[in-house]
């Protein structure tokens, strides 16, 4: 079924939307079985459980890193990661260009910002986020690169609460992107969309939207 539910969503999506495949819990056939589809764009969100998978799996696969992310797991992470959407802290910015100078790498990622109404989500708010682009040790991260914004909308029933929340973060990108990114066509993405509310975040202007379940379905947590 997963060929057939990718190529569902897939026919879904405008020119220009990234499908990163959630793969989170999943084993790692579920993952190729994803790939023998042509799906090249996984995202995981915890860093040991992507280093294995990556060691696993073909090379040229991309990999998000789409989860919270404590300081001392990214040195699983970095020698490969393609985009980290989750960056909700100067600290953390800073611990991953730390890393990725070991590396010789220049990380790309994305600004995760609090949009939902739960206080559980994670995330900065846009003051946060000025406090950090503005800041002298952001302009001495050579190792980073940020390429946009990530954001989790509210779980709930109500489409009207879940656009408005997307409307939200697009309002950020577009004030981020006059403000601090204006030249820098690097900055460009919006990750929003999961498999319940992504039809609404493709029609309010995401980029990447991020779908497990109705790619590799339900997840069980043991
Ligand atoms: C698990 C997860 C997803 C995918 O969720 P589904 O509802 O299964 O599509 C997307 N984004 C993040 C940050 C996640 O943790």
């Amino acid at each position: 079924m997963i060929k057939e539910n990718l190529e569902k969503i897939r026919a879904t999506l405008p020119d220009g939307v990234t499908l990163v495949a959630v793969s989170k819990t999943k084993p790692v056939s579920d993952l190729q079985e994803a790939y023998d589809a042509d799906q090249r764009d996984f995202g995981e969100n915890h860093a040991l459980e992507m280093r294995d998978k990556h060691e696993a799996l073909p090379k040229d696969i991309r990999w998000h890193f789409i989860g919270h992310l404590q300081t001392n797991k990214i040195k699983y992470i970095i020698p490969y990661v393609t985009l980290i959407h989750s960056i909700d802290s100067a600290n953390l910015l800073e611990a991953v260009n730390k890393e990725a100078k070991k590396h010789d790498r220049v990380v790309d990622c994305l600004l995760q910002f609090h949009i939902a109404q739960e206080e559980t989500k994670f995330g900065l708010d846009l003051d946060e986020a000025r406090q950090l682009l503005g800041s002298e040790a952001f302009k001495q991260m050579e190792n980073v690169r940020i390429c946009g914004v990530m954001g989790m909308a509210t779980f709930t029933d109500d489409r009207v609460e879940i656009r408005n929340e997307f409307k939200h973060l697009k309002a950020i990108f577009d004030t981020l992107k006059h403000d601090y990114f204006a030249n820098q066509s690097q900055f460009k993405e919006i990750s929003m969309g999961m498999s319940d509310d992504y039809p609404i975040a493709v029609e309010e202007g995401t980029t990447m939207v991020r779908v497990g379940s109705k790619i590799f379905g339900a997840r069980n947590y043991n």
